[in-house]
């Protein structure tokens, strides 16, 4: 079996259903299909709830009803015979005096994630609509069913592989299934979700769930790039990446990829495969356990990161003195993506700030603190780079212009970061464009 995904702006059109229905019917392997959204709709039903959340009803009010009036142009031309667009309009009718209901009663967090799933909700029930119509037969696996997370919000991957096999086996027949992507249960049974652009997401879990052959992940790019193509004028898809290499990236502004996607793919070696829907026959990005290429494969950048660097004579020849400053960190729940250190000092990086302040007032328990915001990461990936004769040299030599701020390199074979101040983050992509790639 398979895994397709389509992103929001693959079902964001009419047409754009029309030509997912294509290719989900091209192939004869049994295919789970994962959608996101129509494009916008997630950001709108953010927008509604932080309307409630306000208690500003009116405005709650006007958003679902431009939301509404969005749905009620998109059926007509997805769907012709008078059945089908009885159907689809009873789906939109259902979906939205729902919303309309939640303007009569009091909000809450569980609330906001129930108007949070309606995005998925309607794309997967109207284009289901669209299969109905032209009789492709397929089998309706709504997510709420078999997804679900824990008490920290983390998948739970052998339930949910448990609860979908035994769904599956109720159908042996048939080839075509469909469901959402993004939303699931979480351990008080209440509607909830993967967090944005968790599609991918549901994709690479349900792939791991059943062992899929391929999780083709669809979207609106030929794949991965080589570099930010916002920022430098040059830069190729890549053919191939291994999962080490994906996961490094795809955190950093590579935004074509969930971060988190990676691992359950990678746990049961799944291939990924990155698609473009606008040009199905690309090659697109492959992603998979091992890959042949060394040297460095691609840069990304990631804004908004702030550094902390923490100096203290007590460091000195100390053991334990990192995991108190860990463990600073773990109490407010603050990520740090990079580390330095010298003898008698610590950097490290964040991009979390609500919790700065009472970092800071608990670090200055160690020795004095200095921070400074506004910075960048650039990240340099590749396969084996570390090992690679002259990367690394020819990444620190495009730099040679710009002040460097921290430098992480040797926590993986496949990366080298540099950390640097966001005003340089362009030149410094731009120098590393031309710098450490042959064109
Ligand atoms: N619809 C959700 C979002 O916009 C999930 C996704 O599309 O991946 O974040
Ligand atoms: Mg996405």
């Amino acid at each position: 079996m398979k895994i397709m995904k389509f992103g929001g702006t693959s079902v964001g059109r009419p047409e754009r259903m029309h030509q997912v229905k294509d290719l989900i019917t091209r192939g004869d392997e049994p295919t789970i299909v994962v959608l996101s959204a129509l494009s916008g709709t997630t950001n709108a039903l953010v927008g509604i709830g932080e309307a409630l959340a306000a208690g500003d009803k009116s405005l709650a009010k006007e958003r679902i009803d431009t939301l509404h009036a969005h749905y009620l142009a998109f059926y007509p031309a997805l769907v012709q015979t008078a059945e089908a667009r009885a159907k689809a309009e009873e789906i939109i009718k259902e979906h939205f005096e729902f919303l309309n209901i939640l303007l009569k009663i009091s909000f809450n967090e569980a609330i906001n994630r129930d108007i949070l799933a309606q995005g998925e909700l309607l794309s997967t029930k109207l284009f289901f609509t669209l299969l109905g119509e032209l009789q492709i037969p397929a089998v309706f696996l709504p997510a709420l069913d078999f997804m679900s997370i824990d008490e920290n919000s983390e998948p739970e991957l052998p339930k949910i592989s448990e609860k979908l096999k035994a769904i599956l086996a109720q159908h042996p027949k048939e080839r075509l299934f469909i469901t959402q992507g993004y939303i699931c249960k979480n351990h008080r049974n209440e509607v909830d979700n993967l967090k944005r652009g968790g599609s991918d997401y549901t994709a690479s879990l349900v792939a791991a769930a059943i062992n899929a052959s391929v999780c083709e992940i669809w979207t609106d790019i030929d794949g991965m790039h080589n570099n930010d193509p916002r920022v430098v004028d040059r830069t190729r898809p890549i053919a191939e990446m291994s999962f080490d290499e994906a996961a490094e990236l795809a955190y950093f502004g590579a935004k074509i990829l969930h971060p988190a996607s990676i691992w359950p793919a990678q746990l049961y070696n799944v291939p990924v495969k990155l698609l473009n829907t606008m040009e199905p026959t690309a090659h697109g990005t492959l992603i998979k356990a091992e890959v042949e290429t060394t040297g460095v494969k691609a840069i990304a950048a990631k804004d908004g990161i702030t550094a902390i660097k923490i100096k203290s004579s007590r460091m000195l020849l100390a053991y334990g003195f990192l995991r108190r400053i860990f463990e600073v960190f773990e109490k407010y729940k603050t990520p740090i993506d990079m580390i330095t250190t010298s003898e008698v000092a610590v950097s490290v990086t964040i991009d979390d700030l609500s919790h700065l302040e009472q970092i800071q007032a608990e670090l200055e328990s160690f020795g004095t603190v200095e921070i400074d915001r506004n910075q960048a990461i650039i990240c340099v990936v590749g396969n084996k780079v570390a090992e690679t004769k002259g990367a690394v040299q020819s990444v620190l030599d495009s730099l040679i212009n710009i002040p460097v701020r921290m430098v992480s390199f040797g926590g993986s074979k496949h990366n080298v970061s540099i950390l640097v101040d966001a005003q340089y983050k362009t030149q410094a992509l731009k120098s590393l464009n031309e710098g450490v790639f042959t064109w």
